[in-house]
């Protein structure tokens, strides 16, 4: 069994892109199976929830699985007075209200279980109930090493309380490494907000650009220092490496376009287990990550 003591320098890192496809998942399971290969102590948090991937990477046993749940109102008419205490409480649209018809539901898909309805109501009208959101999967891999998968039931509309979930139970570790969810919604902004610092995974094309340019944005406005990881590099133009160097982002890592690197990955291989190089790619990648971190951090 892995350790379960929290390590007093722990380092978090979420890798991510601005959608889904760039290289996100390859670059977190090579980085992951290349630092725990030397011994570090290191969780691997799959926080896709609506499609996890990670754990196809590796053999694994599940160790644990954990339901989460929401606890959400349930309005009882009988009891209702239709005062629209709750429906004013609500800061997420999620009580439709119509006090003229005497019509009153709580619309669970803006429902995010806050609970404040059921603290306004005086009426007594207002019961909550558990629903079940997704779970939470430890896969154990090695004494130093474990996968947290997050996964959310199907037409669950929020992946963001399953995630936090994946991420709370992955927190004792000497480095946390979070596979963000595409986008830069919601789900990503809870990821990264938690992370010491975050590798953007981009193509050198417009799509990538364009998408590049929102994760950094979004970034920027939460204060938490990012470097890039470029894939497929030799294909498209160079406007991503002009961007990078115009915002002074650092270039973490070109991975080069690879037919025999897609293969291998495609086929649910690490080119980081099957290749020494690319091992030590990945571990000079943190390196130059840890140093980026540093450098950041003294600019503060
Ligand atoms: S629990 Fe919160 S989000 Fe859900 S209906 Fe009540 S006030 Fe709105
Ligand atoms: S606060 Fe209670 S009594 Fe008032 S409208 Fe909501 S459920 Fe009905």
């Amino acid at each position: 069994m892995y350790k379960n003591t929290k390590p007093e320098n722990q380092f978090s890192i979420a890798v991510a892109s601005g959608k889904g496809g760039t290289g996100k998942t390859f670059v977190s399971v090579n980085l992951f199976h290349a630092l725990e290969q030397t011994g570090l102590n290191i969780h691997l948090v799959d926080c896709d929830a609506e499609a996890p991937n990670d754990k196809m990477f590796f053999e694994a046993r599940l160790s644990k699985q954990e339901e989460i749940f929401q606890q959400v109102p349930v309005i009882n008419l009988q009891a209702c007075t239709f005062c629209g205490r709750c429906y004013e409480y609500c800061h997420y649209n999620a009580i439709f209200f119509v006090p003229e018809l005497k019509k009153i539901s709580v619309l669970y898909d803006f429902c995010h279980g806050c609970g404040a309805c059921t603290y306004a109501c005086r009426d007594g009208a207002i019961t909550e109930r558990k629903d079940l959101l997704g779970e939470v999967n430890t896969y154990t891999l090695s004494k130093n090493s474990a996968l947290f998968e997050s996964r959310i039931k199907v037409g669950v509309h929020s992946s963001v309380p399953v995630l936090k979930a994946a991420i709370k139970a992955a927190r004792e570790a000497e480095i946390i490494l979070m596979d963000a969810p595409p986008g830069t919604s919601c789900p990503f902004i809870q990821t990264v907000a938690g992370a010491d610092y975050v590798v953007l995974v981009t193509e050198p094309t417009p799509f990538g650009l364009s998408d590049l340019k929102q994760s950094v944005d979004t970034l920027a406005s939460i204060g938490t220092p990012c470097g890039v990881v470029v894939n497929k590099a030799g294909l498209g133009d160079r406007e991503v490496y002009a961007y990078l160097e115009e915002k002074q982002i650092p270039l973490l890592m070109d991975i080069p376009f690879d037919k025999g690197l897609a293969a291998l990955y495609s086929g649910g291989k690490i080119p980081a287990r099957e290749d020494p190089l690319w091992k030590e790619g990945f571990i000079e990648l943190y390196r130059i990550i840890k140093e980026q971190y540093g450098n950041s951090s003294r600019q503060r």
